[in-house]
């Protein structure tokens, strides 16, 4: 079997200068080192028959990534999976949005026949100790596996559902989580045997066949002003007002606990109300790593909800962020675009109970 590697930019493939870390590195020789041709496959990669990579250009940090550089990684795989249908497909990214993308690209192939692995890794592949090997080896073992459907992230051991992921570290090997659901799958301390969560195949991100938003051909991301506004004690409503000048077209508002906003603050509640009234759709996430928005359980959540606010439920601020991208893309706007975004795509979001 033949997988095919998207290289897209970050640390991974990056070497030093004297403005820092630039891309740069020889990914294919490194490539070609790592999985040398008539040498006996490394354990759980025996299928490898062979790898092809393909490079984006330019090579970003991701932490310069838009919607649009989603919409190049997806029409990539979407040009390759045309000749090649059942070709798996590692995408190599910065880890700093990796998150986002892989939310993003999980929204935009539902249906793809192929599963795609996003991964990075947090030291460049030169660099002494390096995680790039296993992060690269694991996620060609995941794709290969036959037991992934859509999008799916590995990193530091854990295979983690697309639209599930978080970065929780900015340097530990370990660093990404999915704070609400569990992993798909962990690799084993020799990086071959694997523990799944469901012995039954079916650990993919896979859209929800009654997912109205899920389409076979979704319309392109582009950029679209999507604004995330963070409470905080203390800040004004005046602040929160001029915030939202110009409306933007979707607010994710990062509120506190289960999606309570300072209500006592002269102005807030009222700035947030009008940008709904406006037509902005308002998104009340937590600042909870690990959390369940439930708005109006509290007094301080209600009245926003009652203007019209939706609840991300478990969605990471990847997953949502990504989604109002990706159903502002579909042209949804507003009061629609705010019901849409409590129906899952691609596994993001919990049904509700
Ligand atoms: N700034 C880098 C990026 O996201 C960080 C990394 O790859 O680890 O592209």
């Amino acid at each position: 079997m033949n997988v095919h590697i998207i290289y897209t930019g970050g640390t991974i493939g990056m070497v030093d200068s004297p403005q820092g870390l630039v891309p740069g590195a020889d990914l294919a020789g490194w490539l070609s080192g790592l999985l040398p041709p008539g040498r006996p496959a490394a354990p759980g990669l025996e299928s490898l028959a062979s790898t092809s990579l393909t490079a984006l250009e330019p090579l970003i940090d991701s932490s310069n990534a838009t919607p649009e550089s989603w919409q190049a990684i997806v029409e990539e795989v979407r040009a390759h999976a045309a000749e090649h249908p059942a070709e798996p497909i590692v995408v190599l990214h910065g880890t700093d949005t990796m998150a986002y993308t892989s939310a993003a690209l999980s929204y935009a192939l539902v249906g793809l026949e192929a599963p795609v692995i996003i991964t990075g890794s947090q030291l460049p592949l030169g660099a002494e100790g390096s995680d790039a090997e296993a992060n690269v080896l694991g996620a060609l073992r995941a794709a290969i596996s036959g037991r992934v459907s859509g999008v799916a992230l590995f990193f530091g051991g854990l295979l983690l559902a697309g639209g599930r992921a978080t970065k929780s570290s900015s340097w530990d090997f370990a660093g990404f989580a999915s704070p609400v659901a569990p992993p798909l799958a962990r690799a084993g301390s020799d990086g071959a045997s694997w523990e799944w969560a469901q012995a039954d195949g079916s650990a993919g991100s896979e859209a929800s066949p009654t997912s109205p938003t899920a389409r076979a051909t979704p319309r392109p991301y582009a950029r679209h002003d999507v604004v995330v506004l963070d409470m905080a004690p203390g800040i004004t409503g005046a602040r929160v007002a001029a915030l939202l000048d110009p409306l933007p077209e979707a607010v994710i508002l990062r509120a506190f606990g289960v999606g309570n906003v300072p209500s006592d603050e002269p102005g807030l509640t009222e700035a947030i109300e009008r940008a709904i009234d406006g037509g902005a759709a308002v998104v009340v996430a937590s600042q909870c790593h690990q959390a369940e928005v439930i708005l109006g359980h509290y007094d301080t959540g209600d009245a926003i909800a009652r203007a019209g606010a939706v609840g991300t439920a478990d969605m990471t601020l990847e997953a949502a962020y990504a989604k109002a991208q990706f159903l502002l893309a579909q042209g949804l706007a507003g009061a629609e675009l705010a019901e849409a975004m409590g129906r899952p795509i691609a596994g993001e979001l919990s049904p509700r109970r």
